[in-house]
């Protein structure tokens, strides 16, 4: 047997001073999709992600968290593995720093560095905070710390020092002869001319940091960030003996554009420096931006991954971050063109056309694939288009270019549904001839429908494999073989699997609502609360999890801690793009509150004034599309659409602020 072309790849090793967000959660969806493609190109792939756990950082939130060092990256690991796993983003590797393995490998690199004459002892001088015990990077005599606001003052210790300027010329020949190791292209241009700037030693070591790998025979240095944290790549894959794995040289690491100089100037000139393999590729992915703004959790616009999740699925989640934005580039993240993607593309693009087809065949064939009669120009246009879509997709993904390998599935999913309205298969009567057309049209869809569930698989590998038992397809989809992908493989005969729920479509608000009310309860969980709980099947595609849940019964004292008043609406007005929502102000007899309600598409708001409604009034503030929202009104949910009606009081004019029992 062949032996299988190796490809590893990597997202950065995290930094565990908090939890996962959208960020994270798009370079580690770029990497699984990259693996999982790989794996369907015939490759042996090794993915990496894992956990930076040293630091000053870490030091101080374990102090702050009455925890020991050890016990709290312990924590931190875990629960960033957890999350992974629940998003079925399962690494094959989950290197932590404090692992045994890594520890090793970073004496190793740093014993050959200092052999070869790429390390000295030297002085470090930087501005120290003596409050919070560290170096404050690129501050300069008299600025004050940006953690604790203190003076800082002009330290100079001793440290090793990695002679990074002596790679100036080393990096430029290897960029020149590797011109696709840094991309996008920008980034490329950015390095090359950050490195023609001149290179300035490293310092490498600490003494002022307790909590790091100790240089042996050094203490009490440590190795500082970048030694440490970049060689855990190597560290996941044998470290010192990683000609035994034959997985290094990385393929490929996956990085935000804010670490790039590291991976792509520090990184190979360590392992130069040691005489070891250099990587073969650094990618720069862009930054998903909230309202335009970088998201950060002391500007409370993160995004997390496990409320969309739980919500929509994990595979709609992948499926935006993937479709959105064009690789490298900087995005708009919106949980408004989350939702519109969600029941445009996936609930009435492929979960629509696969649920048509089923039932078409269900009805006409008894639930078995029927043989195509003669075809006619239609029939061959769409197998043509298919065709000529697989050879696209595959190109789109080796280049990374995601947002345009789904633009291409799509457009044969929307050729497909063209297609069926035109030939109108369930118009035709049951003649031999009119049989005979249905069989062939019906074919043809099946037949594109698995095409695009191949294509799919690497972004959508959930929802994809339920494509495929519907099919009555055997094995998994993540078993076809990319390159053996032809038209005309779908056998006629064969049973079609049980019926699937692909992407239920969400009301609009609804579903960001509920989004919100979950993150908020992630973010700002209740004192005592136990943590949020992970979704029941986070993958599965199905919207509504969370909600669908059996309701418990609950005890009066329950009931209880629900305040619920009479109040009287004072204001109405819509809000900018959020056609649902109105923003009310609304006195509850001991204050006025501003709540916001989803009613918009049927209450006139003027006409609102001067009603009386009940009112949640101890729910915890949230915000709603970006407005705040301090309480909850309670309306009927009537009818298949939800339409809200007001609970109200028509029989007696009562109190405002009167409480409901
Ligand atoms: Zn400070």
């Amino acid at each position: 047997m062949l032996k299988k072309p190796k490809f590893y790849l990597t997202t950065p090793i995290y930094y565990t001073n908090g939890l996962p967000h959208i960020g994270h959660t798009y370079t580690t969806v770029v990497a699984d999709t990259i693996r999982r493609y790989k794996r369907m190109r015939g490759y042996e792939v090794v993915m990496t992600t894992g956990t930076d756990e040293h630091g000053v950082n870490v030091e101080r939130a374990a102090k702050k968290a009455g925890m020991a060092e050890s016990e709290f990256v312990a924590r931190m690991a875990a629960a960033w593995r957890a999350l992974w796993d629940e998003l079925g983003l399962s690494a094959d590797e989950f290197v932590r720093t404090t692992d045994l393995r890594h520890v090793r490998t970073v004496q190793w690199l740093f014993r050959l560095c200092r052999e070869n004459g790429y390390v000295y002892k030297g002085q470090y001088t930087g501005q120290y905070c003596i409050f919070d015990n560290a170096f404050v990077n690129d501050a300069k005599p008299g600025d004050n710390c940006p953690d604790c606001g203190r003076p800082t003052e002009t330290i100079t210790e001793e440290n090793y020092f990695f002679k990074l300027s002596a790679f100036q010329k080393p990096l430029l020949d290897f960029y020149k002869k590797n011109p696709d190791f840094i991309q996008p292209e920008t980034r490329r241009n950015e390095i090359v001319s950050f490195v023609e700037g001149g290179l300035k030693d490293l310092s490498i070591t600490r003494t002022t940091i307790r909590w790091g790998i100790p240089v042996p025979g050094e203490e009490p240095h440590v190795f500082y960030v970048w030694f440490d944290a970049l060689t855990a790549y190597l560290s996941a894959v044998g470290g010192p003996e990683f000609e035994r794995r034959g997985m290094w040289p990385a393929d490929l690491h996956l990085v935000g554009k804010d670490i790039i100089r590291f991976h792509s100037v520090y990184w190979p000139a360590f392992l130069m420096a040691a005489m070891q393999p250099v990587p073969k590729q650094v990618w720069a992915h862009g930054w998903f931006l909230m309202d335009a703004a970088k998201m950060s959790k002391s500007k409370g616009n993160v995004v997390l991954p496990r409320p969309i999740a739980n919500m929509l699925g994990m595979d709609a989640l992948r499926y935006f971050l993937l479709r959105e934005v064009v690789f490298g580039q900087d995005g708009n993240f919106s949980y408004d063109a989350l939702v519109t993607r969600y029941n445009s593309d996936l609930a009435n693009g492929l979960g629509n056309l696969a649920s048509r087809t089923a039932a078409l065949i269900e009805k006409n064939f008894g639930g078995k694939i029927p043989k195509p009669g003669p075809l006619l120009s239609p029939d061959v246009a769409l197998a043509e288009g298919a065709s000529s879509a697989i050879g696209e997709v595959l190109g789109r993904y080796d280049t990374l270019d995601f947002a345009r390998a789904l633009e291409c599935i799509w457009s044969v999913i929307a050729f497909a549904d063209k297609y069926l309205t035109t030939e109108q298969p369930w118009a035709l009567g049951n003649s031999e001839e009119e049989q005979s057309r249905k069989a062939t049209v019906l074919w043809t869809t099946a037949e594109l429908l698995r095409i695009v569930t191949v294509l799919a698989h690497a972004v959508l590998p959930a929802s994809t494999e339920k494509v495929w038992t519907l099919l009555g397809l055997p094995g998994s989809v993540a078993a076809v073989e990319l390159d053996g992908l032809r038209w005309g493989q779908l056998t006629p005969g064969k049973q079609l699997g049980p019926a699937q729920t692909l992407f239920p479509r969400v009301d609009k608000s609804e579903a960001i609502e509920r989004i919100e009310a979950m993150a908020n309860e992630e973010l700002n969980p209740a004192p005592g609360a136990p943590p949020a709980k992970p979704a029941s099947s986070p993958t599965s595609g199905g919207a509504g999890v969370a909600a669908q849940a059996a309701p418990e019964k609950i005890g009066i004292e329950d009931f209880a801690k629900v305040e619920m008043r009479v109040g009287q609406i004072k204001s109405a007005e819509r809000i900018v793009g959020a056609d649902k929502l109105l923003k009310l102000t609304v006195d509850i007899g001991t204050e006025i509150r501003q709540i916001c309600a989803g009613i918009a598409q049927y209450y006139e708001p003027e006409k609102l004034i001067g009603r009386k409604v009940a009112v949640v009034v101890n729910l915890a503030p949230r915000k709603l599309r970006g407005v705040e929202s301090n309480g909850m009104i309670i309306a009927a949910s009537v009818g298949p659409e939800g339409r809200p009606v007001l609970a109200g009081f028509p029989d007696e004019d009562v109190e405002v602020g009167a409480r409901l029992k």
